[in-house]
């Protein structure tokens, strides 16, 4: 089975299309959650992907805050301001859609979730989190978004090692050295991890081996379109450093 692995779109249609353009014939896409809240575009973006066959997606905070479900309490002014915008944006069956996504999926033995577990909206951002999310799974491949940084985590069963790669200009993971492994794809409409490049991850069960790509995409086009939308600035300039 080939995967495709996207995760962060938030609202970010140029970087959705050069992602779907970028990615290789997959029988199946998997989308690690937060489609809306951010960008101009998240309708747009959620009815590209819901469209498409083969399409399985997990709940992000920026999600469930779009469809009313999620307290904004959590969120920063910012991203509040882009969330009330959005919920604004998007239609009923958009919002009902986005109600829906489940907070955690399976593929392929793999589990699916936005942040980490227990809690699926908390964030995995070092080795503490990443050993306290495989106590509360079986799954010996977690594939996680929500912090917008591609990296991959890769523990040995039943002792304390754990490696902590990052993924910041893509790289290939394999999947066959007995390890347990967390891999956060990055994000593809607001990277956070320096290299403001959207990014996307092919899964190839198969071989064994997760590929974490990134692609350009005209990050000026979305700037304008924010402003236009009177989205706050500071989330339009972020795009550019990716940061
Ligand atoms: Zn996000």
């Amino acid at each position: 089975m080939v995967y495709g692995l996207i995760s962060d779109v938030h609202g970010n249609l140029e970087a959705l299309h050069s992602v779907l353009a970028a990615l290789p014939r997959v029988e199946r896409l998997l989308c690690l959650g937060d489609i809306v809240g951010y960008g101009p575009n998240p309708g747009e973006c959620l009815d590209a992907l819901r469209d498409r066959p083969n399409f399985t997606c997990v709940a992000g905070n920026h999600d469930l805050a779009a469809a009313g479900r999620y307290d904004l309490d959590w969120f920063n002014p910012a991203a509040r301001a882009a969330i009330l915008w959005t919920q604004e944006a998007l239609s009923a069956d958009q919002r009902s859609y986005l109600a829906s996504l489940p907070m955690t999926a399976q593929a392929s033995g793999a589990l699916l979730v936005h942040g980490s577990l227990p809690e699926p909206m908390e964030y995995i951002t070092g080795c503490r989190e990443a050993r306290r999310c495989f106590e509360a799974t079986d799954a010996a491949l977690c594939l996680v978004g929500h912090t917008h940084v591609a990296e991959h985590y890769r523990l040995r069963p039943g002792t304390r090692f754990c490696e902590r790669l990052s993924l910041w200009s893509g790289g290939l993971i394999s999947l066959k050295e007995g390890l347990r492994q967390i891999v956060n794809v990055g994000a593809v409409g607001q990277p956070r991890d320096g290299n403001p490049q959207a990014s996307f991850g092919v899964w190839d069960t198969e071989a064994g081996v997760i590929e974490v790509r990134r692609v350009a995409y005209d990050v000026e086009a979305v700037q304008a379109k924010m402003r236009q939308a009177g989205l706050p600035r500071a989330l339009a300039e972020r795009l550019a450093w990716g940061r």
